[in-house]
């Protein structure tokens, strides 16, 4: 990284931008109360130049976390994120600046994309690094306001390095629909994922959206967002991203497979649970690894492609399990019972 030192100018302009990429610049150094003209902002936004106000000339780098932000761990993740992002893009798993991905580097600093970015366009400079509280500790831009989730993951389960959250639209759709796919179908998505889980909905980018999948992660590495899309958790940023392929891919093979109007067949109970060994050896999670009854397959009707989720209360109305007239229905009759017993 390069830092170019503009803190005398009150005003950079786009001849200042252009002289200092001359240079070979690509982090600018501005006064704290020193602005950007439109054109030197825009300049500054199309050749990625990060741009760090401050008073002083130290170079970017010489902060204490610095060498852990530049150390060759982060600079490799850095470039697998960017690989991994246009791996999303390509898929059409992220849409717009849809997305984000991150890393954990430290014990309390994650790495981690920066906000308002295609994941298409993601260059190893753009990468931010927070800490589990998700206050930025280095990188020249935002980071993406969807971090709490990942770092909500990262408080709740040691073993997750990485994190990758995207809109993918076959899970998408049965997230919007409020259902879990069935399971024992596909022996990979057994193995890989297993049974997904379905996360209430909240605003995104609020801590309270990030807190609606802490229920669920130690025992999930992938979680269905209600009206949202998917989050994965892996060992590396590779793998997390591959759950997300595994999850999208059995999702839609399921909407295929309905079209074609026959049942859809079944793994047996027996077969599901040689898969449930070989996913215990590679140490992946499963709520079935530790059940105390045996639901592996949780086989539904012939015909259908989803099993509803177990979600009760408002959450079950939102998800479509329970109408809103079947919960009157059910207010109704007791109601009735609990006035006949007091008037008798
Ligand atoms: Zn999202």
């Amino acid at each position: 990284m390069k830092t170019v030192d503009l803190t005398n100018e009150k005003v950079v302009t786009l001849t200042d931008v252009e002289a200092a990429v001359k240079g070979g610049a690509t982090e600018l150094l501005i006064g704290e109360t020193a602005i950007l003209t439109p054109s030197a902002r825009e300049a500054v936004e199309l050749r990625r130049i990060a741009v760090r106000s401050g008073s002083g000339t130290a170079p970017a780098g010489s902060g204490p976390l610095e060498p852990l932000f530049t150390c060759a761990e982060a600079q490799a993740a850095k470039e697998e994120i960017c690989a991994v992002g246009r791996k999303l893009w390509m898929r059409q798993y992220v849409d717009g600046n849809g997305g984000n991905i991150s890393y954990r580097i430290g014990p309390n600093e994650v790495i981690c994309t920066p906000t308002l970015t295609s994941k298409y366009d993601l260059t190893p400079q753009d990468m931010c690094m927070v800490d589990l509280t998700g206050k930025q500790l280095a990188g020249g831009r935002p980071r993406t306001s969807e971090i709490l989730m990942h770092l909500e993951i990262y408080k709740a389960v040691p073993q997750a390095k990485a994190v990758v959250h995207c809109h993918p639209p076959h899970a998408t759709a049965y997230a919007i629909t409020g259902r879990v796919p069935p399971n024992c179908v596909i022996p990979e998505y057994e193995v890989f994922i297993g049974k997904v889980a379905l996360s209430p909905y909240e605003t995104p980018g609020t801590q309270k959206f990030a807190e609606t999948v802490i229920p669920f992660v130690k025992t999930h590495n992938t979680v269905l967002l209600a009206n949202h899309g998917i989050v994965c958790w892996g060992d590396t940023v590779t793998h997390a991203e591959w759950y997300a392929e595994v999850v999208d891919t059995y999702c839609w093979t399921l909407m295929l497979a309905a079209q074609l109007g026959s049942p859809i067949s079944h793994i047996s109970e027996e077969n599901a649970l040689d898969l449930l060994a070989i996913k215990k050896k590679l140490g992946l999670p499963d709520p079935r690894h530790d059940a105390a009854e045996c639901d592996t397959c949780e086989i539904p009707a012939p015909g259908t492609i989803a099993i509803p989720p177990k979600v009760r209360g408002p959450a079950a109305i939102a998800s479509g399990s329970i109408t809103r007239e079947e919960v009157e229905e059910m207010v109704r009759t007791i109601t009735a019972q609990v006035l006949a017993r007091i008037s008798s």
